[in-house]
Parts: C-alpha cells; sequence; structure tokens
C-alpha cells in the first residue's frame, strides 16, 4: 500500500468484492441482493462504490434520500433504485429520475398516487414498508385493506416490493423479539398479497440478519455495513474484510516540559516530559471530540499514540513520547489491524457512525 502523504481514506475494492462474494454465499442463487449505499456509501463515496458493484452483479440499490438517488443516476448506475426515506417535496424528482420510493404511511401512499397520476403514468414501481417492531417507519399491521382498497383505485403504481426492517438481528439474546417480526412479516405479507392478487419482491434482512437468521432471506436481502467489512459481533467480523483504511501523517512533533498545556482548554496538561505529534484531521474530518482526552487513540509505526487534549476543528495532537516517530511519518486512525469498530468503541459509539461521519473533505483513494 502507498504510504499517506495527507489524509485520505483508502478504499481497497477487492475487499469490498470478497465482502460481497461472501455475503452472496450466504444467501440462495434465487435471492436477490440489495447493496445498501447511503449516507455516501457508508462514508466511502456512493457512485465509485456503486459503479463496482453494479459490475459485480448486484440487483438492486438502496439510498436514504432522493438527492442521493440522483447523484446515482447521473453516475449512470442503471439498476433500480430504492429510496428509503423520501420526502414528499421530492416526489416530482424521483420520478423523474426512475427511482423507487418507500411508501410507509396512508399518507404518503395518496400523496405519491396523485403526483404519479398527475404525470400520467402507470405501473409506477413501489416498495410498501410494515412496521414489525422496529417502530420507526412503516404501516402498521392492520394498514394491508386499506391499502389494497386503495390500490384498487388507481393504475398509477405498482407493489414492486413489500419489506421491513428488523430491530435487533444482532442480539442473539432478542431471537425471540426477531421471530416475532418474521412471523408478522410473514402474516402481513400473505394477507397483502391475497388481497392485491399478486407476488412482489419480499425482504426482511440486513447484514446481521443475512448471516443470523437464514430462514428470513426471503426474495431478496438488504446489506449495507457488510459490504464495507463489518458485522456486528466478533462472530459476524470473522469472514469480513474492512475496505477503508485512514490514514494521515505527522504534521508537526513538539517537545514539551512537565506543567506545559496541549490545545484549546489546555485540555492536557503533562505530568512529565512529553512529545507530541500534530496530526491534520479533526471533528470537521468526523473525529468528534469524543475521541479527545486520551478516549481514542491512533497507530503510529505500529504503537498506539492515545489522542490528548481537546479535538481541535482541523487537528488532533496525539503523545508520541514512547514513539520513534518523524515529522511526515504515516498514522493509521484505523484500518483492518485497528478497525473502525475499535476505534469507534473508545468514544462509546459504532463503526456506523465513525464511517459515516468521515467529512467529504477526506480524499478517497481507491486501491
Ligand atoms: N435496510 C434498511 C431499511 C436500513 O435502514 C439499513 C441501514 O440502516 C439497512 C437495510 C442496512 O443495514 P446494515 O448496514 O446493518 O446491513
Amino acid at each position: 500500500m502507498p504510504k499517506a502523504n495527507e489524509t485520505v481514506l483508502e478504499i481497497n475494492l477487492a475487499a469490498l468484492k470478497e465482502n460481497y462474494l461472501y455475503l452472496k454465499s450466504k444467501i440462495s442463487s434465487n435471492t436477490k441482493f440489495l447493496a445498501v449505499v447511503k449516507a455516501y456509501a457508508y462514508g466511502n463515496n456512493t457512485d465509485e462504490l456503486a459503479t463496482y458493484l453494479e459490475n459485480l452483479g448486484v440487483d438492486y440499490f438502496a439510498v436514504a434520500y432522493t438527492s442521493e438517488g440522483i447523484s446515482l443516476r447521473n453516475a449512470g448506475i442503471k439498476k433500480p433504485i430504492l429510496v428509503l426515506h423520501p420526502q414528499i417535496v421530492s416526489f416530482n424528482l424521483l420520478i423523474e429520475y426512475n427511482l423507487e420510493p418507500n411508501l410507509y404511511s396512508r399518507k404518503i401512499l395518496n400523496e405519491f398516487i396523485e403526483q404519479v397520476e398527475l404525470v400520467k403514468k402507470k405501473d409506477y414501481p413501489i416498495h410498501l414498508k410494515f412496521n414489525t417492531g422496529l417502530n420507526r417507519l412503516g404501516f402498521s399491521l392492520n394498514d394491508t385493506s386499506y391499502i389494497a382498497k386503495t390500490l384498487k383505485k388507481t393504475k398509477a403504481i405498482k407493489v414492486k416490493s413489500i419489506f421491513s426492517h428488523l430491530a435487533a438481528s444482532e442480539d442473539l439474546n432478542e431471537q425471540s423479539f426477531t421471530q416475532a417480526q418474521i412471523s408478522s412479516f410473514k402474516t402481513i405479507t400473505n394477507d397483502l398479497i391475497n388481497l392485491i392478487g399478486y407476488q412482489p419482491i419480499l425482504h426482511l434482512c440486513n447484514t446481521s440478519g443475512i448471516l443470523n437468521y437464514p430462514e428470513a432471506h426471503f426474495n431478496m436481502v438488504r446489506s449495507g455495513i457488510g459490504l464495507y467489512g463489518y458485522g456486528n459481533s466478533v462472530r459476524e467480523n470473522q469472514n469480513l474484510k474492512p475496505i477503508g483504511t485512514l490514514k494521515t501523517i505527522i504534521s508537526q512533533i513538539h517537545t514539551l516540559r512537565k506543567g506545559e498545556s496541549v490545545g484549546y482548554n489546555r485540555g492536557y496538561i503533562s505530568n512529565s516530559a512529553l512529545k507530541t505529534a500534530t496530526l491534520p484531521i479533526g471533528h470537521a474530518d468526523g473525529i468528534g471530540r469524543q475521541y479527545g482526552n486520551e478516549k481514542g487513540y491512533v497507530i503510529i509505526n505500529n504503537q498506539k499514540a492515545p489522542i490528548i487534549g481537546n479535538v481541535c476543528m482541523d487537528m488532533i495532537m496525539v503523545n508520541v513520547t514512547e514513539i520513534n516517530c518523524n515529522e511526515g511519518d504515516e498514522v493509521i486512525i484505523f484500518g483492518p489491524n485497528n478497525t473502525a469498530e475499535n476505534f469507534a468503541k473508545t468514544a462509546n459509539t459504532i463503526s456506523y457512525e465513525i464511517l459515516t461521519s468521515l467529512s467529504q473533505r477526506i480524499k478517497r483513494v481507491y486501491l
């Protein structure tokens, strides 16, 4: 791997392929694979990754918002794109860019039908989401006859899929809760399919669901974090490879005397002679203040260097008293050997948050 000479997120596309093939090996050959590429493909940048994934053969993409779907279309993505949380104000653009909305409430269903009728389209593909326990977005279990009646009154839309989302697929102590979600999903989909008279695609599982509930794969699975190399437990992580390595360099080294302080608010006071390294990455890049004050650490020449004092907007300072290093040396913030998950844990958060927080000003390099 090339040595960093500035802050970069290196993205290993071969690892992305391996993760995809591993997750594919867990599903049957007639189960479709949807790649969740919202939030810049979990910080890795959507256009490049989606193009790569499309070439690998994924069947579907999902993003959160219409603007993300438009960006994918502008990047040349041809596969269907599910918009998980479309806003009513964006419906006209969503249709113009041939994106497929998740319709999750009576209001949003009716608003969408009205918009499609206005532009005189027929059988526009939509996805119906049911709430089976996450209590976030979704129709309730007793909405099926309302939906069926509404669909009978219009030719504007056609149900491409019915789906729901698991609340705790990673938590094996919550198996009975997850089984109850799976069984509600079966009841709803049987009910609705009987009422509408055709069989849409059914999907329920995210990455942990794929790995832990093979009986619930239905016709499609939706993976985000797994593609990027993380599961939600040591067991799930075993066969996945983190695709991103966040690197930077040492801008300056200082030698301080006992009693001198480091950074804003004099957040760290040295109690002995101290060598510090200043790195060009800060909270504006996604390394939040919660990593400061010796919570997080980085790796310099294979050794741990704790982040000391308060995280600044564009810089952090680390303690390198015991480390043999020089200005210009490479620093690893996270990567396959010091995972984003471990780094996130130091600030009491999860890999999802650190990955999606990485700012757009960090250069992405694809290997
Ligand atoms: N499906 C839905 C509806 C989601 O919101 C997400 C992510 O938040 C996923 C699938 C992908 O989940 P994971 O990244 O855990 O695979």
